[in-house]
């Protein structure tokens, strides 16, 4: 057993106190959002009671405080990410409207009819509706590099899907479907031999992985701040600067402006001319505050834990004869999905529910995923720092039970 201090990590997450049907909560669905610290539930606070206004363009001192606030959160994700230049950082709904703002501004322009864009049997809906719909506006096609039945891509099909025709890879980083980590690197790189630009999705690692956007060296690098144990309604988008620069602004209001005109408008430079209209002030200051908490637990650490819990989970499922496991790729994060013989997922999530176990029934936005594997929706646990071995047990215990019931 590892030295990780679970136990300090779950005090700082009042909800993690509270009961579920009088029993204790289980949390086992962070794939789909994570719970947030006291810190940043304070942060949030305090900027509404006593840091709050509109930012950048205020002259008074609460206008001047909120705007600083709002860009030491953008150095923050900076940091996070390891981008060069928080001009890199774009402030942006979450990763949906980050794929989006890429689909429509990099994409939208530049596509003709031959070209392609090139995906993986394993995205979310996020990473391919925005490109089925830029596809459809431009003639280009999607293309879908497969994957086998451990859920991992097939790498010797891959490689010749790249082909000058690509004008965009646009991958997951971790699918949050199967939990497969795709080795993001080398495919990056087998891009670029190509000049083919890569958006990586990593709305599902950046809270589990150390990303380093310089070291990948992809073009874009998308995730969202409600799974990085941060608010809701704000995420990132990274994108290289020399591509930003390149792209048209996505959408058109205030902030994103130098001058307006009837007769035209200049735009502002990087990062704000893609920041149209007022952000999510407190929630951007929130993000800061979460990722400087999982800084301070270590993302190694994290991932560390994450993973011993994962071969426990996984030990105990390989245990239950009627549990079929959804995903095995030799390299995954913490994420089980799985189908029970007999037992229809959503009924699992509903009977699981009433032992205060919370985990996700569903497609999990992946109905492709679902289709290639034959199953309608899978139930899926989804590990976060907090969680703890016993809650495994409780999982488990509450999995056997439900078979029983069903036999
Ligand atoms: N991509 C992946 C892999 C995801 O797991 C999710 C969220 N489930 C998204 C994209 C979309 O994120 P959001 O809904 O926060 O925009």
């Amino acid at each position: 057993m590892s030295n990780f201090p679970v136990m300090q990590i779950r005090a700082d997450f009042p909800i993690l106190a509270d009961k579920i049907r009088d029993r204790p909560l289980v949390y086992l669905d962070n794939a789909a959002s994570c719970q947030k610290p006291q810190v940043v539930i304070d942060t949030l606070t305090h900027v509404y009671a006593h840091e709050y206004a509109n930012i950048h363009r205020g002259v008074h001192t609460l206008s001047m405080r909120a705007t600083e606030r709002f860009e030491a959160a953008r150095e923050i994700a900076r940091g996070f990410l390891n981008a060069e230049s928080v001009k890199e950082i774009i402030f942006v709904r979450g990763a949906t409207e980050a794929i989006n703002l890429v689909a429509q501004s990099y994409a939208r322009p530049l596509l003709q009819p031959g070209d392609e864009i090139l995906i993986t049997a394993m995205e979310h809906h996020a990473n391919i509706v925005p490109w089925q719909m830029v596809c459809q506006q431009t003639g280009a096609a999607l293309k879908v590099a497969p994957m086998n039945l451990q859920g991992e891509l097939i790498l010797e099909a891959f490689y010749p899907l790249l082909t000058p025709k690509v004008k965009l890879l646009a991958l997951s980083h971790m699918s949050n479907a199967l939990g497969t980590i795709n080795p993001v690197k080398p495919l990056i790189a087998a891009a670029h031999a190509l000049n083919i630009p890569v958006l990586v999705d990593g709305a599902q690692a950046a809270p589990h992985l150390a990303v380093d956007v310089q070291d990948l060296d992809c073009e874009f690098y998308v995730f969202s701040g409600h799974k990085v144990y941060g608010p809701s309604g704000v995420g990132v988008l990274y994108g290289k600067q020399a591509w930003l620069e390149a792209m048209p602004p996505y959408q058109g209001g205030g902030d994103m402006i130098r001058k307006v005109s009837f007769s035209g408008t200049e735009y502002a430079g990087l990062p704000h001319k893609f920041e149209a209209g007022t952000p999510a002030i407190a929630e951007v200051i929130g993000l800061g505050a979460a990722i400087q908490y999982v800084q301070g637990v270590g993302l190694a650490a994290i991932a560390a834990h994450e993973a011993d819990l994962l071969a426990y989970a996984t030990e105990l499922a390989r245990g239950i004869p009627e549990l079929r496991i959804i995903g095995e790729a030799a390299h995954k994060g913490g994420i089980l999905s799985f189908t029970l013989h007999k037992i229809h997922p959503h009924d699992i999530g509903t009977l699981l529910d009433n032992l205060g176990i919370a985990v996700r029934a569903g497609h999990h936005c992946a109905m492709p995923v679902m289709e290639f594997f034959c199953v309608p929706a899978t139930a899926r646990a989804s590990f976060a720092m907090y969680n703890t071995h016993q809650e495994v047990d409780y999982l488990m215990n509450g999995v056997k039970s439900l078979i029983k019931v069903f036999a």
